[in-house]
């Protein structure tokens, strides 16, 4: 939530007690969620029970975070999978990825399968559902002190635009080096993908397992599948567009520090799972025009999102494609052009629109009862607004005179009409 790169603000006090507070705020609350979602009341208003603090801290907890963390780097480091170049560096090097989320995925499905038929039980997770989340933040901020550490030493053209102030506090936050690589294998483009968002998934699996226990269920209940089938449809089309990761603002822009490590292992698995741990212990009775509503909303979402970033990655990799000839552009004086018709034309975002429907959709399971399970929608709003006015003065510093051209022609910004 801090500009990539610009050095003149971050001598600015408040930004540095800003980013204290964020390091010590952001965890508190993370936990704070997951302990109202398992209450009875599970309104942001009722008071929290709080779990005694030295059972948070399980050396056999942590070692499972470790274990999956190893695991997942394992399967990364497995030569199968196209390699394909990221964008240029300052240096004009290339860096190579290799893509194999979606192997790995399938080959975590297999050992989680073949864990679970040897007697494991994923309702560990449930049960220990705290203590995983405080093991992954002591391992965000370990992988973040050693990130830190080994950045005092990176070559300049190997830093990042912002996190390189001078100050302790604010560059262990933001991250100083862009890709910091251990021989081959890149720190942040494995976390970006890999722990965090299968790890979501899996907690996902185990919370549908601790519904049918909890409820004496002999399947899960449709909120559960519908939470469970969207997630995982969101996390596939991620797999499956891998490679559109390389072109994302934090794999090009940002430093890789406490910021993102902490949103990759903490905040992800154990914020975006809320619904379904919500759904646990608040079941949600729906009937079936409401289904088929919620999932019309998730195929209207999912389709401008996905049809939105293919269009535009398509024609930012070849502007002359001919499947795309028949949409209006505008030419900027760098050589590149602006969509400005089509899903383009409609708003400056509408890759973010897709994504906000889809987000209340996911919700929308839950039912009314309390505001919690709209933390998802709630947070991607307030990120993708501010997101948003980040890449547009950004944009607007590339493109000059003819991004302005462009904002006169799409008037809104993310909701037609609206904003
Ligand atoms: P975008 O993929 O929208 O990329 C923005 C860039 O696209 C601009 O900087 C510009 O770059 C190019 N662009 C903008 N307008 C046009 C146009 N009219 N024609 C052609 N190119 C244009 O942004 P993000 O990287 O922020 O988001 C990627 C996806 O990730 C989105 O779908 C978003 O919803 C999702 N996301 C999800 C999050 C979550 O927590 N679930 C968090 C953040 C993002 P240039 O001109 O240099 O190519």
């Amino acid at each position: 939530i801090l500009p990539y790169g610009s050095s003149h603000s971050v001598s600015f006090p408040p930004v540095f007690a800003g980013v204290s507070c964020m390091m010590l705020f952001l965890p508190v609350a993370v936990l704070g969620l997951m302990v109202v979602c398992s209450q009875e009341d599970a309104s942001l208003m009722s008071p929290p029970s709080l779990p005694a603090l030295d059972s948070l801290l399980d050396p056999h907890v942590f070692g499972m975070v470790v274990l999956w963390f190893l695991f997942q780097a394992l399967l990364y480091v497995l030569p199968v999978g196209k390699v394909v170049e990221g964008i240029p560096l300052k240096n004009g090097e290339w860096l190579k990825y290799r893509m194999n989320t979606l192997h790995a995925f399938v080959l975590t499905v297999a050992a989680l399968g073949a864990a679970v038929h040897q007697g494991v039980d994923l309702g560990y997770i449930h049960s220990h559902f705290l203590q995983l989340a405080v093991s992954s933040l002591l391992f965000s901020v370990l992988l973040s002190v050693y990130l830190y550490v080994r950045s005092r030493w990176a070559p300049q053209d190997q830093l990042a635009p912002g996190g390189n102030s001078g100050s302790v506090i604010y560059d262990f936050f933001m991250g100083s080096e862009l890709n910091p690589r251990i021989k081959g294998f890149d720190l942040k483009y494995f976390c970006e993908l890999r722990p965090g968002l299968m790890g979501w998934l899996v907690i996902n699996a185990a919370m549908t397992l601790a519904e049918m226990k909890l409820h004496n269920l002999n399947y899960p209940s449709p909120a559960m599948i519908l939470v469970n089938c969207f997630h995982l449809f969101y996390v596939l089309d991620a797999y499956w567009h891998e490679e559109a990761v390389l072109g994302y603002m934090d794999t090009t822009h940002a430093g890789f520090g406490f910021m993102l490590v902490f949103g990759d292992l903490m905040w992800v698995p154990f914020t975006f799972s809320l619904q379904s741990y919500y759904l646990v212990y608040h079941p949600s009775h729906l009937s079936l025009p409401w289904i088929v509503g919620i999932v019309t909303l998730n195929v209207i979402g999912f389709s401008i999102f996905r049809k939105a970033n293919s269009q535009k990655n398509a024609f930012r990799r070849n502007p002359s494609d001919p499947t795309l000839s028949h949409l209006k552009t505008i030419p900027t004086a760098t050589g590149k052009s602006l969509l400005v018709s089509g899903l383009w034309g409609l708003v400056r975002h509408p890759n973010y629109l897709g994504d906000l429907i889809m987000a209340l959709a996911w919700s929308l399971p839950c039912g009314f009862t309390h505001i919690l399970p709209y933390f998802y929608v709630i947070y991607l709003t307030t990120l993708l607004v501010h997101r948003e006015a980040r890449d547009e003065a950004q944009c607007r510093r590339k493109y000059g005179s003819a991004w302005d051209d462009y904002c006169r022609e799409v008037r809104y910004r993310i909701i037609p009409r609206v904003y």
